[in-house]
C-alpha cells in the first residue's frame, strides 16, 4: 500500500473546507487514500452538537462516489477521550510500515506540544501541515525546533519512510468552519455551497442543527 493521509475533526457538519484540503494534500502527497476519522470523545474541546453516529452518516454521504477520500470510524468504537496518538497507533498496527501523514492545519501545528504524548505522534506518522499561503510558521519553542530536525521541502520524501517528517504544504484553505454553518442553519439561512448538498439534504431531513 502507498502512504496514507489521516485528517481527524469533529465534523459537526463535514464541509468543503475538510474535503478540499483532503483532496488537495492527497494530489501534493500522491496518497493512495485519505482517511477522515471523527473523533469519539474530544478531550480538549467542546463535545459535538451532533451524535457520533449521525457524523459518520454525514461524513459517509460526503465521501460517497469521489476517490481517495475515505471513512474512518474507529474513534467511535473507543471509549474514553480520542487522542491522536493513540489512534495513530491503532492505524500504524493495521497499516504496518505504509507511510502514514497526519493532515493538520497550521494553527493545530503551533500548539502541537499541547496535545497527548505529542512526541510519539512524530514517531508513528509524518505530519503534513496545510498551509495558507502567508500564514506565519513557528519560529521559537519546542514545535519550531522539531521542525527544524524534520522538516522535508519535497513531499515524495514522505514515501520514503513510515513516520518522522513534517512537510509544509502551501494549499488553498476555503474559509469555511462547522460553526458558520450551524449559525446558519440556526438562523434559518442558506449554507448551500459550504458542503456537499447531500449531506446539507440530510441535516435538514433529520433536523440535526435546528
Ligand atoms: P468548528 O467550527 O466546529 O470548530 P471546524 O470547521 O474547525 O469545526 P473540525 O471538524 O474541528 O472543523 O476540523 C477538522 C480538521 O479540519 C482540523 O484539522 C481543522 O484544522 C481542519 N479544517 C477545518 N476547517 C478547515 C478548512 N476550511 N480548510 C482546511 N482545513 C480545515
Amino acid at each position: 500500500m502507498s502512504a496514507i493521509g489521516v485528517l481527524g475533526g469533529t465534523f459537526d457538519p463535514v464541509h468543503n473546507g475538510h474535503l478540499r484540503v483532503a483532496l488537495e494534500m492527497r494530489n501534493v502527497l500522491s496518497l493512495s487514500e485519505v482517511r477522515l476519522i471523527p473523533v469519539g470523545r474530544p478531550a480538549h474541546r467542546a463535545q459535538p452538537i451532533a451524535s457520533g453516529e449521525l457524523r459518520l452518516s454525514m461524513l459517509r454521504r460526503a465521501v460517497e462516489g469521489i476517490r481517495g477520500l475515505k471513512v474512518d470510524d474507529r474513534e467511535l468504537e473507543r471509549s474514553g477521550d480520542s487522542f491522536t496518538v493513540d489512534t495513530l497507533a491503532s492505524l500504524r498496527e493495521e497499516v504496518g510500515d505504509t507511510p502514514i501523514c497526519l493532515i493538520i492545519g497550521m494553527d493545530q501545528f503551533h500548539s502541537l506540544d499541547q496535545w497527548h504524548e505529542w512526541r510519539k505522534i512524530i514517531a508513528l506518522s509524518h505530519i503534513c501541515v496545510a498551509r495558507r499561503p502567508g500564514s506565519a510558521v513557528p519560529t521559537d519553542g519546542p514545535v519550531a525546533r522539531l521542525l527544524s530536525e524534520r522538516q522535508v521541502s519535497d513531499p515524495g520524501r514522505v514515501h520514503e519512510a513510515a513516520s518522522g517528517y513534517i512537510f509544509l504544504g502551501a494549499v488553498p484553505v476555503l474559509d469555511i468552519s462547522s460553526t458558520r454553518i450551524r449559525a446558519l442553519i440556526a438562523h434559518r439561512q442558506d449554507p448551500d455551497f459550504l458542503l456537499p448538498g447531500r449531506v446539507l439534504e440530510f441535516i435538514q431531513t433529520e433536523r440535526i442543527y435546528d
